[in-house]
């Protein structure tokens, strides 16, 4: 079965599609916590980073290269961005697709809550 991710990859759920690749894709967070939200997924399923292998590492390095190039272009490179990987309980992960947020437009706490 696919999961929620695969499905947008696939376009079978509509979202708002910032970048697309035959690797990976980039769309806005249903649920913003910032101005600017978006998640870069891999279009392979892997669950959660602890689970990618080393076989899956070039695509780990696109995926962080995605998620500079796609915040570059939607002007947040001169103020900043953040990038979030959660994984399990307690990382706060509610996707079992991995996945990268970005977050940026406005200032972010640290540490996280
Ligand atoms: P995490 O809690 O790290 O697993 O993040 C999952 C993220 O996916 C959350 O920020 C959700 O708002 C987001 N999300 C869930 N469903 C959708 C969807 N259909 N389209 C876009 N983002 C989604």
């Amino acid at each position: 079965m696919k999961t929620l991710f695969e499905k947008i990859y696939d376009g079978e759920i509509p979202a708002e599609i910032l970048h697309k690749d035959e690797l990976c894709c980039a769309f806005a967070d249903i649920s913003p916590q910032a101005p600017t939200h978006f998640l870069v997924i891999p279009r392979k399923a892997i669950p959660r980073l602890g689970e990618a292998t080393p076989e899956d590492q070039s695509l780990l390095g696109h995926l962080l290269l995605t998620a500079g190039q796609v915040a570059k272009k939607l002007g947040l490179s001169e103020t900043g961005f953040r990038t979030v990987i959660n994984h399990g309980t307690h990382g706060g992960e509610t996707v079992p697709h991995l996945h990268i947020h970005v977050l940026g437009g406005r200032q972010l706490d640290w540490p996280p809550g």
